[in-house]
């Protein structure tokens, strides 16, 4: 999910977006394969990735405290009506790990966002057009003022007639502060369908068509193959934009996004302090000091707080129940609200792939 070419608040391309979104994993344009071979330590190393405070050469872990919450990330539950096979979240139409939060759940840390002056709220999952009170939360969030994105497949649950109407009914009252992303994994039928099932291509386009017709603020997320670079793969999305005379700017990024295809790496440095300064990049770039997510977890009484939307699963990322518990979360992986880098994804998708997910 995976970003953030989206709020431009990231200086290079995300790797990781979600729903709409495979896991991708580029280099940072300014990051040399020589520097990372330098800072790898050995692949073998067990303990890599364990202490949340040194890494494994002993050298003090980098954190990211949050500067402001600018996006909050409402995840509204990991099923899925497809099952993509590069699914960073694994969603499915079985997985119900991340259970649907409720309009009343989203509420509560609605009113926190709203206390802390959040620009953004983004709605993501598997596909939010699932959980049955997700067009509740759409406009509780739209009433408030927040920017509202949406990051949805537009496929089957979303074209149903009661979804649409509503929507329809929101773009009309509060559309303004409305995007509707959609991921439309590649411009071709044949690789879009290969990731994500045959019929899916058809399937997107038809609710691209009717998000475009019906006049929403809209976006794509896009994926740049192997065997093209991004100006190529640019083009042929554009080509396809025209082609369906969808209302997008195929120059502007925040409304063509691409994500690299993914080169996986099995190893992964670990962060330093002094990572920063090799790398030349500030710990405010990356997503957590500028966003949280809120996911639901099967059998948990209540939502929590994650730092981001790339580490959804591990339970040690935890900050609490709310945000402003978020804000205090203190020990383990975290230290008074500042997040210890200490899971591989901090590493390979952010520190050295560049990803976020808005
Ligand atoms: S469409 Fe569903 S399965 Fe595919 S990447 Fe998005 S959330 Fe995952
Ligand atoms: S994966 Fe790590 S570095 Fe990246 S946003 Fe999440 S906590 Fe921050």
């Amino acid at each position: 999910m995976r970003d953030s070419e989206e709020t431009g608040k990231l200086r290079y391309p995300a790797a990781v977006a979600i729903n709409g979104s495979r896991v991708v994993m580029p280099m940072k344009g300014n990051t040399s394969l020589s520097t990372i071979t330098a800072l790898r330590d050995n692949p073998t190393a067990p303990q890599k990735f364990t202490d949340p405070d040194w890494t494994a050469k002993g050298e003090r872990r980098a954190k990211v405290g949050l500067t402001k919450l600018d996006t909050l990330w409402i995840n509204t539950g990991t099923l899925c009506n497809i099952e993509c096979k590069n699914c960073y979240i694994f969603s499915s139409p079985t997985n119900d790990a991340l259970v649907y939060i409720s309009a009343e759940e989203s509420a509560r840390f609605l009113d926190e966002a709203e206390v802390a002056e959040t620009r953004e709220i983004g709605f993501t999952g598997g596909e939010p057009f699932l959980n049955p009170e997700f067009p509740d939360m759409m406009e509780d969030a739209l009433k408030r003022g927040f920017e509202v994105l949406v990051l949805t497949n537009a496929m089957q649950p979303m074209q149903r007639p009661r979804p649409k109407e509503r929507l329809l009914d929101l773009k009309a009252r509060l559309g303004e502060k409305l995007t509707m992303r959609v991921s439309l994994d590649h411009h071709t039928r044949s690789l879009h369908d290969d990731e994500r099932g045959d019929g899916s291509f058809d399937k997107a386009l038809e609710g691209i068509s009717w998000l475009s017709d019906s006049g929403f603020r809209l976006a794509i997320a896009g994926r740049i193959s192997l065997y093209e670079n991004e100006d190529e793969g640019r083009e042929s999305y554009r080509a396809l934009i025209t082609e369906h005379g969808w209302d997008i700017d195929a120059d502007n990024p925040k409304q063509l996004v691409l994500f690299p295809e993914m080169t996986d790496i099995d190893d992964t440095p670990e962060i330093t302090t002094d990572c920063w300064g090799i790398l030349n990049i500030k710990p405010s770039e990356m997503m957590c000091a500028h966003s949280r997510m809120v996911v639901k977890r099967k059998g948990a009484g209540a939502p929590v707080v994650l730092p981001c939307t790339l580490l959804p699963f591990d339970e040690a990322f935890e900050m609490g129940e709310t945000l402003e518990e978020a804000a205090r979360a203190n020990g383990g992986m975290f230290e008074r609200g500042a997040v210890k880098l200490c899971h591989r994804h901090c590493s390979k998708f952010c520190v050295l792939g560049g990803g976020s997910c808005s």
